[in-house]
């Protein structure tokens, strides 16, 4: 049998990668970029060149289960239905709730979204999306009157100013960060300026970095619009012909600082760096505001997107190439959910609450109630559980436990709802832990859909994989729900491919190009159409057959009067508090949302191997802090144990500390940052403030570290701190703890498997190695130290693969290394050629001094690119170490 080849999609960031699977049966060999896809020409990142290492079923949940109880479909689907029927019918509507997610595919968001909203009668359908991007959609309401992403990722290209906000794009967004790299490097003229509070890796493209003080970004646009007032340079034509309410808007920016020594002290930015950035916006036709997470996660994240759009239409930098402003979306269908309406304020196709589009979606499902209201906003509705206002809550691909603010909170709400159904593909999650109804849902290379990137770009998600066990697709297991709520005629679907036609059928249906969301030219596909439909960005109809890369340059907008309107902004800064730390939240390089996929790749788990949090200098050293050892972060709410990992103030800003939001129960003790926010949210768009919780910090004293690596995967360790990965030929935990040794080694040793054990102690400093060994092949190995640093580990882990052990080998075994050999790769830095830190290092001392030479010597970053910053921090470092020695010398 020759293997298939299949072209699909992405499934982890907005980018929306096109991808190329080979695979035969159950094996898929190593993926590859999709030339022809327009997102990324054939290139992929590390987390996207990995996706071949996601496949198999480790931790699937497979079947239906009821109670911990495997059920089936049959039994499972009843009691769902006749749950929400019984709710509904006792308590109302609204007491029933669905909480979606960006993961979900176009299709599998359709049905969920049509069966709450036009056949129970709420809106009580909410996603993980507002977490990630609510605020830039209510921004392009309030200005442009529809939800619409002004520009395509040519416009980026095309810029010759890239202003980058609230945006880690090197590790969050990487392929659309090197089209900028390239683009930059290919126009000598283009700059960058990146406005972030932290020195991030997008910074390595930056011709200036301005961190300034978390939550001063409003006042920062807000100056720049009277600056740019002040100096004469507002397209006055374009205000006058297609925008509306410019004098309140300049009004209220004018409060925002009186010049720029006053700007200086409210952001913490330089003056003279300020006045750089101004004037450069000033010069500079060919602006494109890139805004992400730091923009959106605020509680003023909708006025600080209406401030950037303010900026763009005063300019009339909209609808022109190279220049609009352009929000980008974490998750791979985010788009796709804002287009069916998966959010709880909106209905369907772009469509509100408005009487007119109740109306008109009630004629088109025929439906019985269409919801006459919004319903509750993501951090609202998990309240309304703890109140106990919503009796059934059902959980579609999200992991709200740990990714929603005050994540304790949520957990304790759910455990007072009636019923909680959870349909994921995972079985071990913190939500999945909380359900009483688990349901098996299709992962990604099993379903089949669309999702649309932030370009407003849809591409097919195709299927190349069987669906193990009982797992079936999103849309299917909804469909089936509805069906036996007595619903069957508006729930007819047997292929994605008839939910995506009445998905496109409804975009068209009374549009007229009143509704910017236009797939008229998609409807009526066969099967065999849909199947081939190569990637499009809306609005496919007939003014844009081939849809329409920029939207706004005829200088329509969707407002009633058709033009756009500037939103007055009163910037407010945070109070400030230095007794306490800000904590900023955000992405790693390799690891996406809460790691159910990338946790399973070993090379991705080798970039960063344990939750951290990264402070500045000055913070640690008046709290005891030291790089490398454990601390508690903690506040009112809950607290967290993790790496510390000091810096000097290029990284961190002081008073402030970075957290990645990934690491979950299932791969740390204690690492949930969600359980520090609090709940404070967006007024406007309901999306919490995940950048900006206030936190203490202070060392988490043990009395002893170290590691443990099996053959066999341990689940959660009997003490105070452990971090789980997989290698490449087993488990390895990083573990920690505050009593005496004996009591963990105990359970260790009483651990499955019979087998000869090689043991070293040293009571006195707690210095314990033990080994077992079962037929012939390592099985466990622990490495325990009052104060010991264990880094190298490498020979013992690969030992792990040996089928027999070597005489020499066992012998060598507490040594943790071959006699005389082995150097540790240390940190790998590219993941795509597993290279280390020490080996780079080496190079650079060799002579390889820029991140080309080093890609020659060892191949690193000559793949995916994702590591070329951090390759240039350790040059630059290593160069200042080298300076540093020949002073001493
Ligand atoms: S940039 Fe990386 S994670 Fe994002 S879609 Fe492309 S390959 Fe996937």
């Amino acid at each position: 049998m020759t293997p298939v080849t299949t072209h699909t999609t992405c499934p982890y960031c907005g980018v929306g990668c096109g991808v190329e699977v080979k695979s035969q049966d159950l094996d898929v060999a190593p993926v590859a970029g999709l030339q022809a896809h327009p997102a990324n020409f054939g290139r992929l990142c590390v987390k996207g060149s990995a996706l071949h290492e996601t496949t198999d079923h480790t931790d699937r949940l497979l079947h239906p289960t009821l109670n911990g109880k495997k059920t089936t479909w049959d039994k499972a689907i009843g009691l769902v239905a006749d749950k929400m029927r019984q709710v509904i019918s006792t308590h109302g509507p609204d007491a029933v709730a669905f909480y979606g997610s960006g993961q979900l595919l176009t299709e599998d968001y359709y049905v969920a979204n049509k069966l709450m909203k036009g056949f129970v009668g709420s809106a009580n359908m909410d996603t993980n999306s507002r977490l990630c991007m609510a605020s830039a959609v209510a921004a392009y309401k309030r200005a442009l009157g529809s939800d619409t992403v002004p520009g395509s990722y040519q416009d980026l290209e095309e810029a010759d100013l890239m202003v980058m906000v609230g945006s880690n794009a090197a590790w969050a967004h990487p392929i659309l960060f090197q089209r900028i790299t390239a683009a930059k490097k290919a126009n000598p003229d283009m700059k960058v300026v990146v406005i972030d509070p932290r020195f991030t890796a997008t910074c390595d493209i930056a011709d200036l970095h301005l961190p300034v003080r978390p939550g001063s970004d409003t006042t920062l646009f807000n100056a720049l619009l009277t600056y740019m007032h002040d100096q004469n340079c507002l397209d006055n034509d374009f205000i006058a012909e297609h925008c509306e309410g410019i004098t309140d808007a300049l009004d209220a920016a004018r409060a925002a600082a009186e010049d720029f020594a006053d700007l200086e002290q409210k952001t913490g930015v330089d003056a003279s760096e300020l006045e750089t950035f101004f004037s450069w916006f000033r010069d500079t036709e060919k602006t494109v505001t890139f805004y992400s997470q730091g923009v959106n996660q605020s509680v003023d994240g909708t006025d600080k997107a209406n401030a950037i759009i303010n900026l763009h239409l005063a300019t009339g930098r909209i609808g022109k190439p190279g220049a609009c402003p352009f929000s980008i979306t974490g998750q791979p269908n985010a788009m796709g959910g804002r287009e069916v309406g998966g959010l709880a304020n909106q209905l369907a196709a772009h469509m509100d609450f408005a009487a007119e589009d109740r109306e008109r979606i009630k004629r088109f499902w025929n439906a019985p109630s269409v919801a006459e209201k919004p319903g509750y906003k993501a951090v609202d509705l998990f309240n309304a559980v703890k109140d106990g206002k919503i009796k059934f809550l059902w959980i579609m691909s999200t992991n709200p436990l740990v990714s929603m603010p005050d994540a304790d909170a949520v957990k304790e709400a759910l455990g007072q709802c009636e019923l909680v159904v959870v349909s994921d593909c995972m079985a071990n999650t913190d939500t999945t832990a909380a359900a009483h109804v688990l349901l098996p849902a299709a992962s990604w290379g099993e379903k089949n859909g669309t999702v649309t990137n932030s370009e407003r770009r849809i591409s097919r998600q195709r299927g190349f994989l069987p669906p193990p066990g009982d797992a079936r697709p999103d849309w299917w297991i909804i469909t089936q729900v509805a069906r036996h709520m007595g619903f069957e005629d508006a729930f007819p679907y047997e292929h994605p491919s008839e939910i995506f036609d009445e998905h496109a059928r409804l975009s068209a249906f009374e549009n007229n190009g009143r509704r910017d969301f236009d797939l008229s030219g998609l409807t009526g596909m066969t099967r065999e159409q849909y199947d081939a439909l190569a990637p499009v960005q809306w609005p496919v109809n007939d003014t844009y057959p081939e849809g329409r890369a920029r939207f706004f340059d005829d200088g329509r907008f969707y407002t009633p009067s058709g033009k756009a309107r500037f939103v007055p902004i009163n910037a407010q800064l945070p109070e400030q508090d230095d007794a306490t730390l800000i904590m900023n939240t955000g992405r790693v390089r390799d690891h996406w949302h809460t790691m159910t996929r990338t946790a399973k790749s070993s090379r991705l788990a080798r970039h960063i191997a344990e939750p951290y949090a990264d402070f500045h200098i000055r913070d640690a050293s008046q709290r005891g802090i030291r790089d490398g050892a454990l601390v508690e972060l903690h506040n009112d709410r809950g607290q967290i144990i993790v790496r510390a990992k000091v810096s000097d103030d290029k990284r961190q800003r002081p008073g402030e500390v970075f957290v990645p939001m990934h690491w979950t129960s299932r791969y740390a003790s204690s690492a949930r940052m969600g359980v520090l926010i609090n709940q404070d949210n967006d007024p406007v768009s309901g999306q919490p403030a995940l950048k900006i919780s206030r936190v203490e910090a202070r060392p988490f004293d043990v009395e002893w570290q170290g590691f443990v690596l099996s053959r066999t995967d341990l689940g959660p360790l009997d003490a105070d701190y452990w971090a789980y990965n997989l290698t490449d030929t087993g488990h390895m935990y990083e573990v920690a703890h505050r009593d005496s040794p004996e009591a963990f080694l105990q359970k260790i040793e009483q651990s499955e498997g019979e087998g000869s054990w090689l043991r070293f102690s040293d009571e006195a400093n707690h210095h314990y190695r033990l080994a077992r060994v079962v037929d012939g092949r390592l099985d466990l190995v622990v490495f325990i130290h009052r104060d010991y640093d264990f880094g190298t580990r490498q020979w013992l882990i690969d030992r792990f693969g040996d089928e027999e052990l070597d005489r020499n080998d066992r012998r060598a075994l507490l040594a943790g290394r071959a006699p005389g050999a082995q150097v540790d790769k240390g940190a790998i830095i590219c993941s795509c050629f597993q290279v280390g830190e020490n080996a780079i290092k080496e190079a650079i001392a060799q002579g390889a001094d820029t991140a080309e030479a080093l890609g020659k010597a060892l191949l690193c970053g000559t793949n995916c690119g994702s590591c070329i910053p951090e390759l240039k921090t350790i040059i630059q470092k290593s160069s200042v170490e080298f300076t540093d020695a020949a002073k001493a010398g």
